[in-house]
């Protein structure tokens, strides 16, 4: 199957005020109120899609689609992939098994009622796992998963119950048939732009552009068939100077030869209709480096 020689993603996690509640635990009504900002981009952003042609993937979080169902279905009208973002921004480790279950179940619900919508594709809250989340997202049927970094550009099969004790060897779990599109945090909005604690954040847009210009032109050049996967959030973005930086880099991507942009789901479809894990971990990935996980069957 023919794989254009590079996909672009373009990704938005729709947080709303789940983060600010959620991962940054706040209760201040100017911090939360950050959140909501983030609602007055999405129309910004689905009308830059559309006159583009492009169609994105929208990570949102349970608690933002009962904030917004509206906005949620206009992303959905769009045609734009929605994928599951946890429930409120919650940390996954935060929680035992039950909670981690109870806070999955509560997205999906909460992204039915907005738009009738299942989604097939997960990303954690702020990146977070817990050693149980693989397991779980293998389970509740997921197709992939957006939050790992073990590679730039390339996808792999996740593990579970990689053993990692600071005094003996790193051991490697065995592969679930979820495919990992992998992160970084070099390909997110939220780290350089948004003052936070720690004091970092606002950094001029020019200095952001040139980054993800040159992560796009070397894996343009080193990495057929791979996946560019641009990680922004509608609160971040959103301001007027970044929306015109994203313009501008979408027509620097549309220069190049051989790139299409597709949602998260349509890439990681067809990469795993390209690599079935069985094949995948004979066939030399520096990743495979566990066996396949053995099911188990009821008889
Ligand atoms: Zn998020």
């Amino acid at each position: 199957m023919d794989q254009p020689r590079l996909t672009c993603c373009l990704t938005f996690d729709f947080d709303a005020m789940s983060v600010w509640i959620g991962s940054y635990r706040s209760s201040n009504p100017s911090e939360i109120s950050r959140g909501e900002f983030g609602a007055v981009a999405i129309p910004r952003i689905l009308d830059l899609l559309q006159r583009r042609s492009i169609l994105a993937t929208f990570c949102i979080p349970g608690h933002t689609a009962l904030a917004w169902p509206d906005l949620v279905r206009a992303i959905h009208d769009g045609g734009h992939e929605i994928a599951h973002h946890g429930w409120v921004h919650e940390n996954p480790a935060d929680f035992d098994e039950a909670g981690e279950r109870r806070n999955l179940e509560r997205g999906f619900e909460a992204l039915d009622k907005a738009c009738g919508v299942r989604p097939v594709g997960y990303r954690s809250p702020a990146w977070d796992f817990s050693e149980r989340t693989a397991d779980l997202l293998e389970e509740f049927g997921f197709l992939y998963d957006s939050s790992l970094m073990g590679d730039d550009f390339t996808p792999y099969y996740m593990r579970t119950g990689d053993k990692a004790p600071a005094t003996e060897p790193y051991e490697f779990g065995a592969h679930l048939d979820v495919v990992e599109l992998p992160v970084t945090w070099g390909l997110d909005d939220f780290p350089y732009f948004e003052l936070d604690s720690t004091g970092g954040g606002l950094k001029p847009a020019f200095h952001v552009e040139e980054i993800w210009r040159q992560e796009f032109t070397w894996a343009h050049a080193h990495v057929p068939g791979g996946i560019y996967n641009l990680t922004m959030h509608p609160q971040v973005i959103g301001r007027g100077h970044r929306l015109m930086m994203l313009e501008r880099l979408i027509d620097f991507f549309c220069e190049h030869d051989d790139v299409a942009f597709d949602t998260l789901a349509g890439y990681a479809s067809r990469w795993a209709r390209c690599n079935p894990l069985a094949d995948w971990i004979t066939g030399g990935s520096l990743h495979a480096r566990g066996p396949l996980r053995e099911r188990q069957t009821s008889t």
